[in-house]
């Protein structure tokens, strides 16, 4: 069936994930405050609105894909946003990384205005983002997941509801703090195998075919090892996740000390000025605590 869908935040993620689901053959409307984002909504056969209001307007769906908690509570809960232009009954589907405390939040409050909203954050980078392999992890109500499921089964192939609101972004802190264990660790072992003369790429080839094997050594060891360090990811975005999993830790009373350990790694290389590069430069920390 074709739906109406509104996209707010049209950057590396969510340009080409409203671009699935324009080729899909759904109306897609999308708005973004850079207007370069809209220009390739409009290649990609979608709408380009002028605000949030003019692309929620009517729309059955509204997706937001925005950097943080901020923006997605002005973009939902501001003056003309999703909530005071949405028809009732719409569904909200906020795949932005975000603390869980905020989507519960939106979720009490949209309910107050008869709308319907999940979490669905994603995982798979730019690269799941551009081939619809995306894994998505939902939170919210299940008739409201089973209502989203065709929308998010064109962004991903992994869509999996783990619990109710809030859940999508706990196991999505799950994620991150899982990936930025292994940039670290992945960064380590190219310093480790360079400062010792032995040559990293082949290294890392042996590693990815034994045990240390992972999706990050498969997709991202040569532009490592390459220092090529364009996100992708940025550091600034991850060390917001960090945030929002460390206090996860917090509110769920456990320790866990490699998270810390991550995070401090993350904002040395956010406070060294690489927040605007890929996380993968994470390895400039190990380098510059080396001498290097
Ligand atoms: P991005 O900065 O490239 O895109 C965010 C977009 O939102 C930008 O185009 C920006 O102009 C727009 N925006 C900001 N405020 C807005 C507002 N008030 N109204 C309308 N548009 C607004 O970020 P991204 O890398 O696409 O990440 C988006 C979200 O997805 C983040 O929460 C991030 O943590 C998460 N995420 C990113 C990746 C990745 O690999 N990049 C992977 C998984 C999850």
């Amino acid at each position: 069936m074709t739906s109406t869908i509104g996209f707010i935040g049209l950057g590396i993620m969510g340009s080409p994930m409203a671009g699935h689901l324009a080729a899909a053959g759904h109306r897609v409307t999308g708005y973004d405050v850079a207007s370069e984002a809209l220009d390739t909504l409009v290649a990609d056969g979608g709408i380009a609105a002028s605000s949030v209001a003019e692309a929620v307007e009517g729309a059955d769906v509204v997706i937001t894909m925005l950097p943080d908690h901020p923006q997605v509570e002005q973009v939902v809960l501001g003056e003309g946003g999703v909530l005071a232009t949405a028809r009732k009954e719409a569904l909200l589907i906020d795949m932005s990384t975000i603390r869980p405390e905020t989507s519960i939040e939106l979720a009490a409050a949209a309910k107050h205005k008869g709308v319907r909203v999940i979490d669905a954050p994603v995982s798979g980078g730019q690269t799941g983002a551009r081939e619809a392999a995306l894994s998505i992890m939902v939170g919210g109500d299940d008739a409201d997941v089973a209502a989203a499921m065709p929308v998010l089964r064109l962004m991903g192939t992994t869509v999996v509801h783990v619990g109710p609101h809030g859940a999508g972004q706990v196991v999505k802190a799950a994620n991150q703090l899982v990936v930025g264990g292994i940039y670290a660790l992945v960064g380590e072992a190219i310093v480790l195998m360079e400062q010792s003369g032995v040559d990293a790429a082949t290294g890392l080839d042996v590693l990815a075919g034994g045990l240390a094997a992972n999706r990050i050594l498969d997709l991202k060891r040569a532009t490592m090892v390459a220092r090529q360090f364009a996100p992708g990811f940025r550091i600034d975005l991850h060390h917001k996740d960090m945030g929002i999993a460390t206090a996860a830790a917090r509110q769920a009373g456990v320790s866990l000390p490699m998270t810390g350990l991550v995070a401090q790694l993350v904002a040395s290389a956010k406070a060294m000025g690489h927040g605007s590069l890929d996380h993968s430069a994470l390895l400039k920390v190990t380098e510059q605590l080396s001498g290097v």
